[in-house]
This record gives structure tokens, C-alpha cells and sequence, in this order.
């Protein structure tokens, strides 16, 4: 033992104790004078156990020439051990579910045990080294998976990320995060609940045989095919892993293709028959010659039609460039809104401050003019007494669309707020705005709006301020305070006018 799993099972971690009925079964068979008579007297008590027991027996795992009908039949014809294992497999993985909330697949983890186990028990006697521990062997191997998962449910998690994200071991990422792994964990767990050393001490080395003792590599081995077996069924990349497989098997224990194929196909169907007695939906669960020869077919299929195929392949590229196309559009739209100010559609405040900060840099780092003008609707208090005041949002729309039109592109025009508005100048001095801003004010004067029916006129008064480059960078507040003194000169002075103030 590593001194990480010490420190873990003296401090942290309380083995979860086998289930109860596993405890009689395991006593009963430790015991020297035991007969198949105390184990069948165990089993029967339990009419759940005995069903699946039976189940198991008459199925073609052991493919015995007659029924067997009772469980004291039961361990006569298959053995104490054997039958004992069985018990404590079913017993086991039943013990060990979780709840729907568990983001650990319990199913999963069960349905792969289950094939790993059949599949080690096909290989195991394939080779010749088969025996009554190997089946309950595999299916317990990755037991220390459940218990960490358990006692360290969120750092468990990282395990599986970190399994993910780095592209390492399982046992890799279990030891960066515990110092240990589960096969040690598993390992003790099993011992502490009185398993003999045949099984345990496999289970210490299940994923890596080559670290295991001479005496225990065998077994070891057999349990690592049975998960390669197993990862057949499970998981992605299915070919790799029976390539794999016919690599460690061919190499290493001359096993011909042909029966290789033969083993892969006969570990589906046997596990299918064996997760059904373990109340397990097998699912989907086929021989990998089948999912191969369906795979094919489909293959054909789609040759036939590869023309077709093609089109259907641009039909669906076209649909997604212009679905791209229109997203982005929405997009853009989206943005927009942000800025747009919804009753007059010019920009809005926020907008107006942004382009301010843009434009005061600009003018600074180039040495370039930029002018500004702030203007206020005149009386419009009044405008909206007399007419309502849906009429005075058709004057404040109507102004911003003639303003829009009197200025030039690259100037912005903003509604700064209530009946008062904005235009930002680039490339624009003193003269410059000077003339725009008499543009503007006569514009207005001269527009005659048309609301429910009547005409109405107003006029504006403008304040206007010029960024001289040699000032260098100025604060775009005090920009607008200038121009909002100068509007509200205009203001004093009898409105209907625009007033312009130096920067200083
Ligand atoms: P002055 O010439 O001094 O600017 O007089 P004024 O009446 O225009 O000024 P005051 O600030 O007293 O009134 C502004 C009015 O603008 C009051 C407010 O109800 C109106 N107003 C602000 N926002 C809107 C709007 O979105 N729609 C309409 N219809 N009226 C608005
Ligand atoms: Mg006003
Ligand atoms: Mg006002």
C-alpha cells in the first residue's frame, strides 16, 4: 500500500461495509466445515437473489445440458465458489446504485463491469486459465471508482475532466488528484471485506498488468482484456480498440484474427443475457460483427446515391451561409438598437458619449479639428400644451430627420436628451461649424411640420464649440459644458440663434 490510500483509509474514508446478505454468504463459504447446504439455505431466503440466480444458471453462460430448477441444484452442479460469486455479484451490483441525481452513470459503470466481466470470463477460458473468481474478479475491479466517487463526489469530477482535458489515464488522474488510485482503493476494499488474495490482489494491477508480481500477472492480464473487451462495447472508437485487442492477443498469446472476432462477437451476446439477469437494460447491445456488417451496408447505401449525396450536402451548406449571414445581420441590428435612440432613431446618449471620447482622441493624436453643437427646441413646452404631445414627437422626429439631412455623413447626429440634440463635427472648425450650425438653425425654421392635421413651426437655439489641436487632449466634459453655455446664450440673447464659444 502506498502511504496515500494509508493516510486516506485512516482519515478520510470509512470502507463501505458489504451488504448484509453478502456478509452471511461470504462467512458461510469461509467457514471449514460450511456445506452447500448452509449457502443454498442463505440464497433461498432471498427470493430476489435465488430468480436471478436460476436465471443465470439456465442460461447459456453455462450452457448445461438440463434445467436446473433449485438453488440447492444450483450448487451442485456449478460449485460453492461458483455459485457464491454469482450471489455476491448480483448482491454487489445491486448494493451499489446511485439516484438519478448522481452525475455518475451507476447504469454505465454497472453495464461495462458486467462486460468486462463476461468478457474476461470468455478469454480466461480461451486461454485456458479460467476459474470460479475470475467473473466476480472484473466485475468488482473498478469498485474503488465508486467508493472515491462517493467520499469525494466533486474532485471525483476533476478526475474525468482532468481524464478528458489532459488526455491521461484514469489511474494517471487519480493519483495526481489522491496520490492513490482506484485499483489500490478497489483492491482494499475487497480485502477488507474478506475476499480472498486471488481476487484483490488482481484487482491491484487490473490496468497494469506489467506492474504486478510474477504470481498475480496472469490474472491480471485477463482482467485488462476483459476491459479492453469490454471498451469495445463502450465508448467511442470501437475499431481502434478491437485492433488493439488482436494486437495484445496476437502478440502475446497467438490468438488467430478469426477467433478473435469470434470472442468479440461472443462477449455481446452473453452480456446480453447476463445484464438482463442483473435487471440491467442491455439496450442497443449488438455483436461487433454485426454493428460492422450494418455499418457496410449503410456505407453501400449512401454509395448509390453519392451524386445525390453531393447536392444535398450544398443544399445544406448554402442553408447554413445564409442563416450565417442573416445572424449576423441581426446581429449588427442588435447593435444598433443599443445605440439608437427609439423615438427619433437618431444615436442615443450613450452613443453620443462614445463617439465624443472617439472623436477627442482622434482630433488630439492627429492634430485635426472637431467641432460641436448642442440645440434646444424653443418653447416646446409650449408646443406640446397646445398641440399634445404625440404632436411634439412628431416635431422632435421630424427635426432629427432634417438635421440628419443638413449635415454630412461622417457627422452624428444624437439625441442628447428630452427635446435637446447633438451633432458631432469631425474635420470641422470654427467657421466650419459656424456655417453649419446657421445651416441648422435656418433649416428648422424654415420646416413646417404637419401633426394631426395641423402645421407647426419651431425653432431652435444652438451652442457651439470648436477643439483647437495645439490645446492637446481635453476633457470631453468640459467640451460639452462650453457648448451647453453657448446654447444657453443663445437662449438669453432671444433664441433662434447660435452662439459659439472659443475653448479655452
Ligand atoms: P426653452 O425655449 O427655454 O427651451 O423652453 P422649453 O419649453 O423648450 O423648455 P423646457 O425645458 O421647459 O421644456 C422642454 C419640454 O420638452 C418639456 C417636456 O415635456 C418636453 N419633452 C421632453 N421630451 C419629450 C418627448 O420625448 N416628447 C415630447 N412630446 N415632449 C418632450
Ligand atoms: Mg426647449
Ligand atoms: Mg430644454
Amino acid at each position: 500500500m502506498t502511504s496515500a490510500i494509508e493516510e486516506f483509509l485512516r482519515d478520510d474514508v470509512k470502507l463501505p461495509s458489504p451488504p448484509a446478505i453478502a456478509v452471511r454468504i461470504l462467512e458461510t463459504v469461509r467457514r471449514e466445515e460450511s456445506t452447500f447446504r448452509d449457502l443454498s439455505r442463505i440464497i433461498s431466503a432471498d427470493p430476489a437473489l435465488s430468480a436471478k440466480i436460476l436465471r443465470i444458471a439456465n442460461s447459456s453462460f453455462y450452457s448445461l445440458s438440463y434445467p436446473v430448477d433449485s438453488i440447492e441444484k444450483a450448487v451442485t452442479i456449478l460449485g460453492v465458489d461458483t455459485l457464491k460469486n454469482i450471489a455476491l455479484s448480483f448482491v454487489v451490483a445491486q448494493g451499489m446504485r446511485g439516484t438519478t441525481e448522481d452525475a455518475f452513470d451507476f447504469d454505465y459503470f454497472w453495464k461495462r463491469s458486467i462486460t468486462a466481466a463476461v468478457g474476461a470470463d470468455l478469454v480466461a477460458k480461451h486461454l485456458g486459465r479460467r476459474n470460479e473468481d475470475i467473473f466476480v474478479t472484473a466485475l468488482l475491479m473498478d469498485l474503488g471508482i465508486i467508493v472515491l466517487y462517493h467520499w469525494k463526489t466533486s474532485a471525483y469530477m476533476q478526475v474525468f475532466k482532468d481524464k478528458r482535458m489532459r488526455d491521461i489515464s484514469i489511474t494517471e488522474a487519480e493519483r495526481r488528484i489522491f496520490g492513490f488510485d482506484h485499483q489500490e482503493l478497489g483492491a482494499e476494499l475487497l480485502r477488507s471485506w474478506g475476499l480472498p488474495a486471488s481476487i484483490y490482489e488482481p484487482v491491484r494491477y487490473h490496468q497494469h498488468p506489467e506492474d504486478a508480481p510474477a504470481a498475480v500477472r496472469p490474472q491480471a492480464e485477463i482482467l485488462t482484456l476483459g476491459d479492453a473487451l469490454s471498451s469495445i462495447y463502450h465508448g467511442a472508437n470501437s475499431s481502434a480498440k478491437v485492433r488493439k485487442t488482436k494486437e495484445i492477443l496476437g502478440w502475446k498469446h497467438r490468438v488467430g484474427d478469426a477467433e478473435i472476432e469470434a470472442l468479440v462477437d461472443a462477449v455481446a451476446e452473453k452480456s446480453v443475457e447476463i445484464l438482463s439477469s442483473f435487471e440491467i437494460d442491455p439496450g442497443d447491445f449488438k455483436p461487433y460483427s454485426q454493428i460492422l456488417e450494418e455499418a457496410n451496408e449503410e456505407l453501400g447505401k449512401l454509395n448509390l446515391s453519392y451524386e445525390q449525396l453531393v447536392l444535398e450536402l450544398k443544399e445544406a451548406k448554402d442553408k447554413a451561409e445564409k442563416l450565417a449571414g442573416e445572424l449576423s445581420e441581426a446581429n449588427e441590428k442588435l447593435r444598433e438598437l443599443a445605440f439608437r435612440d427609439g423615438l427619433t432613431d437618431l444615436y442615443n446618449h450613450r452613443y453620443f458619449q462614445e463617439v465624443m471620447e472617439q472623436e477627442m482622441g482622434r482630433a488630439a493624436r492627429y492634430k485635426r479639428p472637431f467641432a460641436l453643437i448642442l440645440f434646444d427646441i424653443d418653447h416646446f413646452k409650449k408646443v406640446n400644451d397646445t398641440y399634445g404631445h404625440p404632436a411634439g414627437d412628431v416635431v422632435l422626429r421630424e427635426i432629427g430627420a432634417k438635421v440628419s439631412q443638413l449635415v454630412r455623413s461622417s457627422d452624428v447626429v444624437a439625441r442628447y436628451g428630452g427635446e435637446e440634440f447633438a451633432v458631432v463635427l469631425p474635420e470641422t472648425d470654427r467657421q466650419g461649424v459656424g456655417v453649419i450650425a446657421q445651416r441648422l438653425r435656418r433649416g428648422i425654421e424654415q420646416m413646417a411640420v404637419v401633426a394631426e392635421g395641423i402645421t407647426i413651426q419651431v425653432t431652435i437655439s444652438l451652442g457651439a464649440t470648436s477643439f483647437l489641436p495645439h490645446l492637446g487632449f481635453r476633457e470631453k466634459a468640459h467640451m460639452i459644458e462650453m457648448a451647453d453655455k453657448a446654447l444657453y446664450e443663445s437662449k438669453r440673447a432671444g433664441r433662434n440663434r447660435a452662439t459659439f464659444i472659443e475653448l479655452e
